[in-house]
């Protein structure tokens, strides 16, 4: 039986290929192949019922070598600690590849949420939030939305820390309503760094933006957004998906009725009809004829059986960890350029540091500067990655985890060892 796939394993491994071209030796990156904690917590909750219900929940902190830890809190029923451990690491390098001055961390509950009512979700929110609130704070861990967590969810956690507090703390998560000290931009942000990522590559590959065709894996947050402001620049998004299935139109499908109908997520695109729309399986998506493939589900979605029938010509990762390391070296001998999930996905974490930087300061900026400061930030980041891997003839993904080590490990010296 082949051994269960392991998306820590997966970073060691990227981990150790990125130290070993940047030279370096054991000593100067050994810290970061663990995480600095682990929390674990059991997460009681009275149902609507009357029953008691036990969630698991954990919050890791990889590290703290370039500031707090950073990073989301995911609500998903097949979670583990090894999952939650590998999430805090990539925004350990997440943060460091788009050079922002936090560390990583990841948080996670065992629950499918769909299963809990509102006052349901909104009691296991604020125990886990108690139980978790030791580590987090402004100035040390910050959450934010990820996998089926939302606004409304960073809200109460908000909520939560303060009555602790017995002050309103802003600063102590992000991706919150905008009435309580949400920044503007901050719920399409990764969208929208996946959209410039994608502008960008095509630019460096000669190929052009109108007409170009995209696949999409996911029409959550991230693939929902990037799907609509692609489109909106000309780009022919052929296909989509969500965990009922996927649908196909080789002409384009109209994003803004398919998005209109989604509804937020309150409606399947198993259910979705239009002409000219065929239905079709998730391995058909991820391996149709498109130039461009958005993975932007889950992780462990492009496996090596998957990469070998992968027709696209770029893969710009919207999700965490999508493809594994073995289907990643197959993508390399296939010549398919892959942006990785550390730089292609960072536009998130990168409108949460705004936000987080207008809390610590009472301040808000407008939109427009948060948008423009985002590309600033992005683009920076795709060239320094762009170089990097130019100059040792390796993969993106190459470049992005050299680009971050670096800084990382530069910061280590620096601190030097306590004691
Ligand atoms: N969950 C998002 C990510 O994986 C956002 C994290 C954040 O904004 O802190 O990048």
């Amino acid at each position: 039986m082949s051994k269960k796939y392991n998306p820590y394993d997966n970073f060691l491994e990227v981990l150790e290929k990125a130290a070993k071209m940047l030279g370096l030796e054991q000593r100067d990156y050994i810290a970061l192949k663990y995480p600095e904690r682990e929390l674990k917590v059991s997460i009681p909750v009275e149902m609507d019922d009357g029953s008691v219900r036990v969630f698991e929940g954990y919050r890791v902190q990889h590290s703290t070598s370039r500031g707090p830890c950073k990073g989301g809190i995911r609500y998903h029923q097949d979670v583990d600690i090894d999952e939650v451990k590998a999430l805090a690491a990539w925004m350990t390098f997440k943060c460091a590849v788009v050079n922002i001055p936090y560390g990583g961390g990841k948080g996670a509950v065992k629950v499918d949420p769909r299963e809990l009512s509102k006052n349901e979700l909104k009691r296991l929110t604020r125990r886990y939030t108690a139980m978790i609130l030791p580590l987090i704070g402004p100035e040390k861990d910050i959450p934010a939305p990820d996998v089926n967590t939302n606004a409304e969810i960073m809200g109460w956690i908000m909520d939560t820390y303060s009555m602790f507090k017995g002050y309103a703390v802003p600063g102590v998560v992000t991706g919150k309503p905008i009435e309580i000290g949400g920044s503007l931009g901050r719920r399409e942000a990764t969208g929208r760094g996946v959209m410039l990522i994608t502008l960008e590559i095509l630019k460096r590959l000669g190929m052009p933006v109108k007409g170009t065709t995209i696949a999409i894996q996911g029409m959550g947050n991230v693939g929902g957004a990037a799907a609509r402001l692609l489109y909106e620049k000309g780009c022919r998004i052929i296909a989509v998906s969500d965990v009922s299935g996927a649908i196909y139109n080789d002409e384009g499908l109209n994003i803004n009725h398919v998005l209109e109908f989604l509804d937020g997520g309150k409606r399947l695109l198993k259910d979705y009809t239009a002409e000219n729309v065929k239905h079709m399986s998730n391995r058909d998506l991820l391996t149709c004829d498109v130039d461009v493939l958005i993975p932007a589900a889950l992780e462990n979605q492009i496996t090596e059986d998957i990469a070998r029938d992968v027709k696209a010509r770029v893969i710009v990762e919207g999700a965490n960890g999508p493809t594994t390391v073995g289907a990643d070296r197959i993508l390399e001998e296939r010549g398919i350029k892959v942006v990785p999930d550390i730089l292609a996905n960072a536009g998130g974490v990168v409108v949460s540091y705004f936000e987080w930087a207008q809390n610590l300061q009472y301040l808000t900026w407008d939109e427009d500067e948060i948008n423009r400061s985002l590309e600033k930030i992005i683009i920076r980041a795709f060239n320094e990655v762009w170089n990097a891997a130019g100059s040792k003839n390796t993969t993106l993904r190459m470049g992005a985890y050299m680009v971050a080590l670096d800084r990382l490990v530069k910061a280590k010296k620096i601190r030097g060892i306590f004691p």
